[in-house]
């Protein structure tokens, strides 16, 4: 496969690629119907439901957009430690995909996508389908790596959720955090990098400690075990836990506990080189990688993530291919849904300029990661970044400050009530 780091594909080129693709496909009739350069997404999280919108909206019908999706609705990771903490109701969080094939005429595939044949620019589904593309676009989100965390597995997360994918597990987590006594320990142990959402875990601590303490409950202890030497916004979290938490929240990193030796999920134990650590409900987030359909494709590293083009979000192993979110490797930008929302404009731009007569600008990205530390006490870390040297770059960032006063936070809560009302509807209508 031709490797095109930078740069649009010029459209002889483009008309050259897409006859050849015609030409050697038998395709079922109604993905015929149309003879309009043809986008396919995988996924339909926060970067692919974004990039399907864009792309319809902004190309006004050039584009015949699908958009492949396993499921009937989504679920945002994004304010889930939120639903934990029993401030959002689990509907608050879930969004459907009407008013994106309603609104825009985006065709949803609802369906697992199994395979990627580059050669022959098609997708091939679970149940046999093949679905042809001109340009592919890759936001599958993580997978888990069970094994990273010894005696862990699929199948031990039915006791000791990760919830890292938002949906049943999520649930699941917070049917079993509802169910403590009093005298009953959390045990977390927190992924290393990179994974989704770096702030995410401490947050979801505090969280887990605002119903513990909601109930009174003065004897429970959550314990995090963590890879990691230290971790995002730390100094705001160990701030909000010793101020709302005192006592509560025991937070290990490797040079203390020295190594996770195993899990037992039955016996609900997480053995360290330092003790033996037991808890009524084992958090277990295990590292990460690129969904399996970006290694099916071909595009994945061996970080088991995709590397891209910094000016296009373009894979660097196949100029028909974008990958985008967490699959991606971003550079400095973290693995939000924010940041996975920014992206996606940036290939729909660039794929509405290698396939219609639109323009690609200069890319710019941005993020900004709220977290709640206990009510109205929100913090948040932010940057916007460019393509420099090859790389996403941070050139402006900025992070609340330890000491704030509780109308700054109270403000910064309700930014992100904001920020989530917005997003979602930019995403999903
Ligand atoms: C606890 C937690 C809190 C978080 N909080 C925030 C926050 O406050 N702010 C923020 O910006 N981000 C937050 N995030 C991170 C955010 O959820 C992710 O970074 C974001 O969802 C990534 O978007 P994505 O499109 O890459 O993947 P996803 O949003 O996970 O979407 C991937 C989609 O692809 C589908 N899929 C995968 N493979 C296939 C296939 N082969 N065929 C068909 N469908 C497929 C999946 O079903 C899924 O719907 C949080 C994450 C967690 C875990």
């Amino acid at each position: 496969m031709s490797t095109t780091p930078t740069g649009t594909i010029s459209r002889r080129r483009f008309g050259l690629l897409a006859g050849a693709g015609f030409a050697t496909l038998a395709l079922p009739t109604y993905l015929r119907a149309q003879d309009k350069a043809k986008v396919v997404i995988i996924g339909g999280g926060a970067g692919g439901a974004t990039a399907a919108k864009y792309l319809a909206k902004d190309s006004k019908g050039a584009l015949d957009v699908t958009l492949i999706e396993d499921n009937d609705t989504f679920t945002t990771c994004f304010f889930s430690n939120l639903y934990l903490g029993g401030y959002r109701d689990f509907a608050s969080i879930t969004h459907g995909y009407d008013a994106l094939v309603s609104a825009y005429g985006i065709r949803k595939v609802t369906g697992m996508a199994m395979s990627v044949d580059r050669a022959a620019k098609t997708v091939t589904m679970a149940d046999g389908a093949v679905v042809p593309y001109d340009r592919l676009v890759l936001s599958p989100g993580i997978d888990m790596v069970y094994d990273s965390v010894p005696g862990y597995s699929e199948e031990a997360a039915q006791t000791a959720p990760h919830a890292w994918k938002a949906g049943p597990q999520t649930e699941l987590l917070k049917a079993k955090l509802d169910a403590l006594t009093d005298g009953q320990n959390i045990v977390m142990v927190a992924p290393p990098n990179p994974y989704r959402c770096p702030p995410g875990p401490y947050e979801r601590v505090s969280m887990m400690a605002h119903v513990l303490k909601s109930k009174g409950y003065s004897q429970s202890k959550i314990f995090v075990i963590d890879p990691k030497p230290q971790f995002s916004k730390q100094a705001l979290f160990q701030e909000g836990w010793e101020k709302h938490y005192p006592g509560m929240v025991e937070w290990y990193g490797p040079d203390v506990h020295g190594g996770i030796q195993s899990i037992d999920v039955a016996a609900g134990t997480v053995e360290t080189d330092l003790d033996t650590f037991e808890g009524a409900l084992l958090n277990i987030i295990p590292a990460q990688k690129a969904g399996a359909i970006a290694t099916a494709a071909g595009v994945a590293g061996e970080t088991g993530f995709c590397p891209i083009d910094a000016a296009s979000m373009r894979s660097t192993m196949d100029e028909a291919i974008f990958v985008i979110g967490d699959a991606s490797i971003a550079g400095d930008m973290p693995k939000s849904g924010f940041s996975a929302n920014s992206q996606a404009k940036v290939a729909a731009m660039n794929i509405r300029a290698d396939l219609t007569d639109s323009k690609a600008f200069p890319a710019k990205y941005s993020n900004t990661c709220w977290s709640l530390i206990e009510t109205d006490d929100g913090v948040k870390v932010g940057a916007l970044y460019e393509p420099k040297d090859g790389k996403i770059t941070s050139v402006e960032g900025f992070v609340s400050q330890t000491g704030e006063d509780a109308a700054l936070r109270k403000a910064t809560y309700e930014e992100s009530i904001g920020w989530y009302d917005g997003i979602v509807a930019d995403m999903f209508s």
